[in-house]
């Protein structure tokens, strides 16, 4: 590979929102490589890199811890990103206003212009939020997005439902 043939991919969120478990089963579908266990992932302090080899490209997923005192680790990765998956605990209510603030302050980011975003309604296996309620709460941050490419889609990193749909969409937009 050559250097422009690869590309970052950040995946960001909450603490639990499941975006190690996503990155997981990401490879599992792209590598064929087993993944890690569910019961096994741990909450991420630092980094969980996941290279995946796409059509003629390199793609780095680049999972970051999304506890509080971890999400200041994330602008340090803005300037080489060439895309965003933010997921969100769909079933967590109560922390969907944190989770909103958090993907503000990604789009307030001079790092991030222009940047694509694909914002991910994780848990769909379980009974949360739907897929409209996240688009309407996406919309009704319209103003920040200006001109940015944005894609609401749903996921279950557990069972893979959505994924290989989300991976694609970023894939269409970095290439
Ligand atoms: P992270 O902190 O964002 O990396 O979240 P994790 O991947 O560690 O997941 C947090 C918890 O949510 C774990 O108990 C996961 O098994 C669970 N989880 C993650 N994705 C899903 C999903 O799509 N559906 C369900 N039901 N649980 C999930």
């Amino acid at each position: 590979f050559t250097r422009q043939d690869e590309y970052n991919i950040l995946i960001l969120g909450l603490d639990g929102a499941g975006k190690t478990t996503l990155l997981e089963k990401i490879k599992n579908l792209y590598t064929g490589h087993p993944g890690m266990a569910p019961s096994r992932i741990q909450p991420t302090v630092g980094v969980n890199i996941g290279k995946i080899p796409m059509k003629r490209t390199l793609v780095k997923f680049l999972d970051l811890g999304g506890q509080p005192d971890l999400r200041g680790i994330w602008e340090s990765y803005y300037e080489d990103s060439h895309a965003i998956v933010f997921v969100i605990d769909s079933c967590n209510s109560e922390r969907i206003e944190e989770a909103k603030e958090a993907l503000l302050g990604l789009m307030e980011a001079r790092d991030l212009d222009g940047v694509p975003v694909l914002v991910l309604a994780n848990k769909r296996d379980l009974k949360g939020m739907s897929l409209a309620e996240v688009k309407e709460m996406v919309n009704s941050m319209a103003d920040f997005m200006e001109e940015r490419d944005v894609r609401v889609l749903d996921s279950s990193g557990l069972d893979g439902e959505g994924v290989r749909a989300a991976v694609e969409w970023v894939y269409s937009r970095i290439i």
